[in-house]
C-alpha cells in the first residue's frame, strides 16, 4: 500500500520519523510538498526563508531521485490536495512530522481529523524538537518562563532518539498526479539579490551535515570563547539548516558529543545549551501564541514606543544610522541572509532602546531577510532584547554599541568588512568615528556624520520612558 510523505520544515531524509513511519509500516512512500504560505496567517515565509526552501527542495527531490523516488510539488491548499492525492494514489495514510507556529498547529489539527474521517490514517511525529513543548510544565504544573529552569528539567529528562540514516533506496510510485515543476513556485528572487546568501550556505541536507562537520571539526572546541566574536566564524551557522528542517537537532548533539574525549566536553555542552534556548522559544511560543504580536509581559501595555518615522527606519534597515556596529550588522543581514547573534542583539537595542521602536518592527524586518527566521526564536529574541518577554535582557539594560563594538570587535575587522567607506579611517576610530568629525569627513565622506539618535540621549530619552510605565532600575 501506498502512505503520503507530507514534507513541510523538515526538508531531509536522515532522522525523517514520518518517512521511517511510513516504510516501517511497509508502505511505499510518496513525497509531498506543499507551497499554501496563506495558511500561515501572518507569518507567511519572508523573502529569505523562500529563496532557501527553493534550494533546499531542490536538494530533496534529488535525493530522492537518486534513491528511485521524487518530491510531487503542489501549489493549493493542503487538505484539498492531500485529498485528492490520497484518492488517486490509492494511498492508505498520510505521515507528517509536527510544526509549532499556532497558525500551523491549527491547520494541521484540522487536516488530521479531516482525513481520518475519510479512513485514512493520519499520523505526526516530532521531527525537530529535542524535547516537545507541553512535555515539560514547572513544578505549579504551569509553563517555564525562565530558561535556566527550564533548560535543567529538560536536560536531566533528554534521551535523544536513535540516528537513522537516510534509506539507501525508496520505492517508485507513479500513481496519481505528478504536480507541478518546482519553477513554478516562483520561490527563487528574479533579481538575485540572495546571490550573497550562497556563498556562505549550502541549503540542503549535505550542506547541513557538511556545516556539522566543520564545526564539529573546528570552532566548537572554543565554543565558548568565540562565541560573541562576529568577526569569527566561532558558531556553528546551523540554524537556517535547523529552521528548514536539514538536519535533526538531535543528530547534532549526538554528533558533537561523540566526538573524541579530546574535544573539551564543556564546550560541547554549552554549544547543545544554546540549542536549549530554541527549545524554549518553542516552548514559550507553544504556551504562549500571542506572543509574535503582543508582549509576554504586560507591564509593557502602555510603553510609550516611539512614532515610526520612515526615514529612521529606513536608515536601521539598510545599515546607515551612522553607529558602525549596528550598520556592520545590518549590511551582513543584507548581504548573506544571517546576523551573528551577539549583532542581532545589538542592532535590537539601538532600534528598541536608543530609537525606542517597538521591537515588532524589528521582528518583521528579521522575518523577511533572515534565512534562517523561525516564528519561535525570533519572536523571543526580539522579546528579550525589547525587554518585554521571558527571562529577557531588563529594559533599563541599555548596550552601548561602541563598548560592545570594542569588545567583541576588538580589531574592528568585522566593522571593516561590512563597512568598506570606513576603510581609511584608522581602526580604533571606526567604533564611534563621529567623535572626530574633521577625520571622518576627510576619510569616510560617504558615512553619516553622526548616529541618527544620538546615544547618551536615545539612551536617557529611553529610561524616561520606562519609567512611565512604573520602571525602576
Ligand atoms: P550557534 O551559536 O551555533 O547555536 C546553535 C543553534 O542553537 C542555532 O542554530 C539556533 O538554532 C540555536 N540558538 C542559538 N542561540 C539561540 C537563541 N538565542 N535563541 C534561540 N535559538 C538559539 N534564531 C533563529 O534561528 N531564527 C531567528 O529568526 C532568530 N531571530 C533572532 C532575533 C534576535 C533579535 C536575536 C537576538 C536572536 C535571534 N535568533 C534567531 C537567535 C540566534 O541569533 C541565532 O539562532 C544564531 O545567531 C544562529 O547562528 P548559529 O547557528 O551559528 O548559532
Amino acid at each position: 500500500a501506498n502512505a503520503i510523505v507530507w514534507f513541510r520544515n523538515d526538508l531531509r531524509l536522515a532522522d525523517h520519523p514520518a518517512l521511517q513511519a511510513a516504510l516501517d509500516g511497509g508502505y511505499a512512500p510518496i513525497p509531498v510538498y506543499i507551497h499554501a504560505p496563506e495558511e500561515e496567517g501572518d507569518w507567511a515565509p519572508g523573502a529569505a526563508v523562500l529563496a532557501w526552501r527553493h534550494r533546499s527542495l531542490a536538494a530533496l527531490d534529488a535525493e530522492l531521485r537518486r534513491r528511485g523516488s521524487r518530491l510531487r510539488i503542489f501549489h493549493a491548499p493542503s487538505l484539498q490536495t492531500l485529498q485528492t492525492l490520497a484518492a488517486a494514489c490509492d494511498a492508505e495514510a498520510v505521515f507528517w512530522n509536527r510544526r509549532y507556529e499556532p497558525a500551523i498547529e491549527k491547520r494541521d489539527t484540522a487536516v488530521k481529523a479531516a482525513l481520518r474521517r475519510q479512513g485514512l490514517r493520519a499520523e505526526s511525529f516530532n521531527g525537530a524538537l529535542l524535547i516537545e513543548p507541553w512535555k515539560l510544565l514547572n513544578k505549579q504544573g504551569d509553563p517555564y518562563k525562565v530558561f535556566t529552569p527550564f533548560w535543567r528539567s529538560a536536560a536531566a529528562q533528554l534521551s535523544l532518539p536513535s540516528l537513522r540514516d537516510a534509506p539507501a533506496t525508496l520505492p517508485r510510485v507513479d500513481d496519481g498526479p505528478h504536480g507541478l515543476p518546482l519553477d513554478a513556485l516562483g520561490l527563487a528572487p528574479a533579481l538575485g539579490w540572495d546571490a550573497g546568501f550562497w556563498e556562505r550556505f549550502e541549503p540542503g541536507e549535505t550542506g547541513a551535515q557538511a556545516a556539522l562537520q566543520a564545526f564539529a571539526a573546528g570552532a566548537v572546541g572554543e565554543y565558548l570563547d568565540e562565541r560573541d566574536r562576529p568577526d569569527h566564524a566561532g558558531t556553528s551557522r546551523l540554524s537556517p539548516h535547523l529552521h528548514h528542517g536539514e538536519i535533526a537537532p538531535w543528530r547534532i548533539a549526538a554528533t558533537l558529543r561523540a566526538l573524541p574525549p579530546s574535544a573539551p566536553q564543556a564546550q560541547i555542552d554549552g554549544y547543545v545549551r544554546q540549542l536549549g534556548w530554541r527549545e524554549f522559544a518553542y516552548h514559550l511560543l507553544h504556551h504562549f501564541p500571542h506572543t509574535p504580536e503582543q508582549n509576554l509581559n504586560p507591564r509593557f501595555a502602555d510603553f510609550p514606543w516611539a512614532r515610526v518615522d520612515e526615514r529612521l527606519r529606513e536608515a536601521w534597515r539598510h545599515g546607515r544610522t551612522g553607529v558602525p556596529i549596528v550598520d556592520a550588522g545590518m549590511r551582513e543581514l543584507w548581504h548573506t541572509g544571517w546576523m551573528h547573534n551577539r549583532v542581532r542583539m545589538i542592532v535590537g537595542s539601538y532600534l528598541c532602546k536608543h530609537i525606542r521602536y517597538h521591537w515588532r518592527e524589528g521582528a518583521r524586518w528579521f522575518w523577511d531577510t533572515l534565512v534562517d527566521a523561525d516564528l519561535a526564536n525570533n519572536t523571543l529574541g526580539w522579546q528579550w532584547i525589547g525587554g518585554t518577554g521571558a527571562d529577557a535582557a531588563p529594559y533599563f539594560r541599555i548596550f552601548n554599541p561602541v563598548t560592545q563594538s570594542e569588545k567583541f570587535d576588538p580589531d574592528a575587522a568585522y566593522l571593516g568588512r561590512w563597512l568598506p567607506e570606513l576603510a581609511r579611517l584608522p581602526k580604533d576610530l571606526r567604533h564611534a568615528p563621529w567623535t572626530q568629525p574633521s577625520t571622518l569627513a576627510r576619510l569616510a565622506p560617504d558615512y553619516p556624520r553622526r548616529p541618527v539618535v544620538d546615544l547618551a540621549q536615545g539612551r536617557e530619552a529611553a529610561l524616561a520612558a520606562y519609567k512611565r510605565v512604573g520602571g525602576d532600575r
